[in-house]
Parts: C-alpha cells; structure tokens; sequence
C-alpha cells in the first residue's frame, strides 16, 4: 500500500474525504459514491473519526473495508478525544497490522462530558504514538483563518509549525481564496516548517449549510462569495453550480499557486468532486484521469 509521503514526493495529490456511514441508508449512498469515484484514481482516501467506541468500529471497517476490497489508498483519521492513551495505541497497532500505511493524527472536536476521556490533549502528541508504534506518513489538521479556540493567530501558528516538524504533511480545513492559503504557507515557512500542505477543498452546493460548518471551525465565508452565490436567489440548480464555479476558480488558483495536492470534502457525495475534475480538465474524453505532475 502507498505511502502518502512517497505519492507527494513524486508528484501532485488529489484526494477525497468521506465520513463513516451510520445506517445501511448512507452505506448504500457510500457505497455508490465510492464506486463513481473510484474512476478517477485518487492518490488517496480519508474516513473521519468522531471519538468513542462506535466511532472506532465504524471508522476501521470502512478503511479496512477499503483496502481489502478497492485498489484505493485509504487513510483513517483518529482523534485524541474519548480514548485513553493506551487505547488509541490499541487502534494504531490495529490499524498498523491491517496493512494501513497513512494516518491523519487529529485534537479532535470536543464530545459531551460523559463521551470525553481524554489523556493526549494536542494532536502533536497523537503524532509521536502514532510514530512510536510504526507509522511512518502521518498528517495533520491545518486552520488557515487559525483553530477558533486560538487565542490567536500567531499562537496557533506557532503551535501548528511544531505539530507539522513532527508529521509529514498537513491538510488546511476548508477556505475560499487562494491569498488565505499563501498566507498559511508563508506564515509556516517563516517558523520553519516547509512540508506539503495540502489544501481542502468544499464545494458550496448549499450556502446555509457550508456557512454552518464554517462557523463551526471558526472560520467565515468571504463576503463576495456569499453575495456570488446568493445571486443565485432561490434556484437551487444555480447556486449549485456557482458553487461548483467558484470551487473550480480556486482550485486553478491553487494549482496555479504550486498546491502539492487538493484534498476534497465529498460528505460521501460523488457530483460535485466529479464536475470540478471535468472543469479542471482533470478527465480525459475516454473518462480516464489526467492528472498532472506538481
Ligand atoms: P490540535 O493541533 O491539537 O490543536 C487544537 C488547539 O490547540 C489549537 O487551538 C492549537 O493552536 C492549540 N494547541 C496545539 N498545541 C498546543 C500546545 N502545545 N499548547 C497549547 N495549545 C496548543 N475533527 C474530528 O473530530 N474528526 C475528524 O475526523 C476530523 N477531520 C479533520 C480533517 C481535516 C483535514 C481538518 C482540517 C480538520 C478535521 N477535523 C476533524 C477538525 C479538527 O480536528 C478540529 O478542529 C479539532 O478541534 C482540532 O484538531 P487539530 O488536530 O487541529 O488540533
């Protein structure tokens, strides 16, 4: 199975992210998302990670899933929230002897007080278990407007310049213009730290819903974004596909920029992901990737 690092080393990345199905209804939708994917060739794949029992059962069936029946790359994400130090080295050694080769070591979002069991507090720490026990790609998280429970901007930068010297690469959360992803690089380059950072992508289908998720991680949709896809008024059709424009617009931007890879945010949908290949000019007539070197 592929290393990340050894993928990034040779060339340019394209990625998608998918979360655990919770019922047959979203296995089903996974299933079918993964298969209308599959096609591209993705460099590689991730599968989130909530924290706590169910979550680990979920997560390492899907990746083990994965591997065993796809020729895909998968890598779980796993959280320092709900597991005691001992059992989130159980989940690495087990992800270990499943042949996984990747893992994005995350702090993870905070459950309710009775789901938190907490020993490792940052993802830096999830980094050096992840390494003691044979991982040898692993990525992190990576905040471009900064993680909203920084106190600030130069901390928080400080603090990811240090979790990204022990990782191998990092992955920003989502954002919509390339100067904030020029500015996360510039700002970590300053402290030091020159690995790849892969950019996340999510393409706006819905306003009110991506607006939701970027609060969420403290960050807020660009004023003339809001007002391009508001122009859309109440037709759906065209505020999916000015969504899908401005997606497009940014990754050329990124591309343009020198991005070692895009990472894209599906939520286990396969369209969106599949048109901004096709205008990125990212699949050839035949169907088949034409994806090109960085
Ligand atoms: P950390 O790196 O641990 O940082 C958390 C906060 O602590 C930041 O404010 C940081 O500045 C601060 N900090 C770090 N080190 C120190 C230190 N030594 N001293 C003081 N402060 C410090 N969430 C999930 O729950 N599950 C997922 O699967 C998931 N996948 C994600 C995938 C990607 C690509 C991205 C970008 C985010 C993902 N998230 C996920 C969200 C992310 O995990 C949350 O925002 C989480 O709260 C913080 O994770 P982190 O790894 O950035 O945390």
């Amino acid at each position: 199975m592929a290393r990340i690092t050894d993928l990034l080393a040779a060339g340019r990345t394209f990625s998608f992210e998918f979360f655990p199905p919770k019922d047959a209804e979203e296995q089903q939708l996974l299933t079918r998302t993964i298969a209308d994917l599959q096609p591209l060739r993705p460099s590689f794949v991730s599968v989130t990670y909530r924290g706590g029992r169910v979550s680990r059962e979920r997560t390492t069936r899907v990746v083990v899933d994965l591997l065993r029946t796809t020729e895909l790359t998968p890598m779980p994400h796993l959280t320092c929230v709900a597991h005691p130090r001992s059992e989130l080295g159980d989940i690495i050694s087990v992800f270990r002897a499943a042949g996984l080769e990747n893992l994005l070591a995350l702090g993870g979002d905070p459950l309710p007080a009775e789901e938190q069991y907490k020993e490792l507090e940052y993802a830096s720490q999830l980094v050096d278990l992840g390494r003691s026990l044979g991982f040898r790609s692993i990525g992190v998280a990576a905040h471009p407007a900064g993680h909203p429970r920084s106190p600030d901007l130069t901390s928080d930068r400080r603090h990811l310049a240090f979790k990204m010297s022990l990782a191998d690469f990092a992955i920003t959360q989502f954002f919509f213009k390339v100067e904030e992803y020029e500015r996360l690089r510039e700002d970590v380059a300053a402290l030091g730290v020159a690995k790849p950072i892969l950019a996340g992508i999510m393409p706006i289908t819905s306003l009110t819903s991506v607006q939701r998720m970027a609060q969420l991680s403290g960050y807020a949709v660009p004023d003339d974004v809001v007002r391009r896809i508001e122009a859309g008024g109440d037709d759906r059709a065209e505020i999916r596909r000015r969504g899908i424009e401005v997606a497009t617009e940014l990754c050329r931007d990124l591309l343009d920029a020198g991005v070692p890879g895009l990472h894209f945010y599906t939520l286990n949908f396969s369209k969106a992901t599949r048109e901004i290949y096709a205008n990125l000019g990212l699949v050839k007539s035949d169907g088949r990737p034409d994806v090109p070197e960085g």
